[in-house]
């Protein structure tokens, strides 16, 4: 079973680990189970690394009495851990004509992506966090694409002040849409946007936790 190999602290609620590679491939977009040593409890994490990268990297928000999260964030290094083959969940592969929405460690897959293809870039990226030192690599975001951030807990210069709305991204009927995170705003942006007439089969949405 890969190892863990390290945890890097965003902030103290987000943090990313790296596991040795798996024996499977995967595509930027793709989620895997992480299965405990008790080689029972398992949860579904979407890879932030990329696929051509060294190791497998996770993207994590740090749950409050939350069992995978918690023992993810404090378990020894060395730890082994199970993964399983990987599930499709969003098709990053060409993003050329692509608006990407995230909220919070939602960020994980676009991150996959952009650190697989720096230089094929979505059309835009809104990324939205409640707190500015929750909002990850943002200088590297904003070096290889067009970065919208927005932050709804405090004020941040620079930056768009308030949660991501429905009403604050573009529609644009020829763009295709990824959405990943809260499923409040993927449902919303996805009523939305068809409302606006973009088609259903133009937006992709990856919910980690229903709200
Ligand atoms: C396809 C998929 C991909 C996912 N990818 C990621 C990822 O890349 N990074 C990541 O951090 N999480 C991701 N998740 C969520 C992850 O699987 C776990 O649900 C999350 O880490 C909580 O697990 P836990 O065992 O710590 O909490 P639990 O002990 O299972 O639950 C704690 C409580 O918190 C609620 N909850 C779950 N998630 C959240 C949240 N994000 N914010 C607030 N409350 C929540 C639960 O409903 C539950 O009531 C993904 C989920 C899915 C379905």
């Amino acid at each position: 079973m890969p190892r863990l190999l390290e945890r890097r602290w965003y902030s103290p609620r987000v943090f990313e680990i790296f596991l040795e590679r798996d024996t499977w491939e995967f595509h930027s977009g793709d989620s895997t189970l992480i299965v405990l040593p008790d080689r029972v409890t398992a949860r579904p994490y979407s890879l932030s690394s990329s696929p051509e990268g060294p190791h497998l990297g996770f993207l994590i928000r740090l749950l409050p009495g939350g069992y995978v999260s918690s023992y993810l964030a404090s378990c020894e290094l060395g730890t082994e851990l199970g993964t399983t083959p990987p599930i499709p969940q969003l098709d990053l592969g060409r993003p050329g004509d692509m608006i990407w929405i995230a909220t919070g460690t939602g960020i994980s897959p676009f991150l996959s992506a952009l650190r697989y293809r720096p230089n094929q870039p979505p059309l835009a990226l809104y990324y939205g966090v409640r707190y500015r030192e929750d909002a990850v690599e943002v200088e590297y975001l904003k070096g290889v694409c067009n970065l919208h951030l927005f932050v709804s807990g405090e004020t941040a210069p620079g930056w768009h002040s308030g949660r991501i709305t429905p009403e604050r991204i573009p529609v644009d009927p020829n763009a295709r849409y990824a959405v990943c995170g809260h499923g409040s705003l993927a449902r919303k942006l996805t009523d939305y946007l068809k409302r606006h007439g973009v088609r259903d089969s133009n937006i992709a949405a990856e919910v980690f936790f229903a709200s």
